[in-house]
């Protein structure tokens, strides 16, 4: 990979890490604001609803935090881009679709096939 390309999504990780505490901050706001303010039943079924998709998108929020944090700290070691399963390199079209991919597209897809299987016992 060349250094370009790696810097490249360095940048795009750490702009990707502060876009989703930004958010997160934003939407803690917004909850404190609802929570210090009087509300009627019929909001508050709203809010209810409104939380449990808030709540899903935080999870993958997260989620995608921690892959982040794991390719940053992958390009902080020089191991950045190899496949965790088989050790190739995971390919920079895949990286640029997907800079936190943590396995090559062929492991990918081993992987995918393997948890459904899993799902369908
Ligand atoms: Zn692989």
């Amino acid at each position: 990979m060349r250094q370009s390309e790696l810097n490249n999504l360095k940048t795009y990780l750490l702009d990707r890490k502060k876009a989703i505490l930004d958010n997160n901050s934003i939407h803690k706001q917004t909850m404190e604001h609802i929570q210090n303010n009087h509300i009627n039943e019929a909001d508050y079924a709203a809010m209810q609803i409104r939380n449990a998709l808030d709540s899903s998108i935080s999870q993958r929020h997260l989620l995608e935090l921690e892959y982040i944090e794991q390719a940053l700290e992958k390009i902080e070691k020089d191991i950045y881009g190899i496949c965790e399963m088989c050790d190739e390199e995971i390919g920079i079209q895949r990286l640029k679709a997907k800079p936190h991919a943590k396995y090559c597209i062929v492991c990918r897809k081993i992987i995918e096939k393997d948890s459904k299987e899993k799902d369908q016992k």
